[in-house]
């Protein structure tokens, strides 16, 4: 995981700079990401920022919740 295809661009609608990571869709679109529905999801490294941003909140929600 993480490798991607040299010239790959990011799968974000109305983004498409360069991808500097591969994701499952899955994944991306959980943390709410707009891409389509290929099985991977390209990232450049804004959306990768925000991708991790928010699947790190998700996760402070969840250890919260618990220890609640
Ligand atoms: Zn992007």
């Amino acid at each position: 995981m993480g490798r991607i295809d040299k010239g790959a661009k990011c799968s974000v609608s109305s983004c498409g700079r360069e991808a500097v990571r591969s994701l499952s869709t899955e994944k991306v679109k959980v943390a709410g990401l707009k891409v389509g529905n290929e099985k991977r999801a390209y990232l450049c490294k804004e959306h990768y920022k925000e991708y991790k941003k928010k699947t790190k909140k998700d996760k402070q929600i969840e250890k919260w919740r618990y220890s609640a």
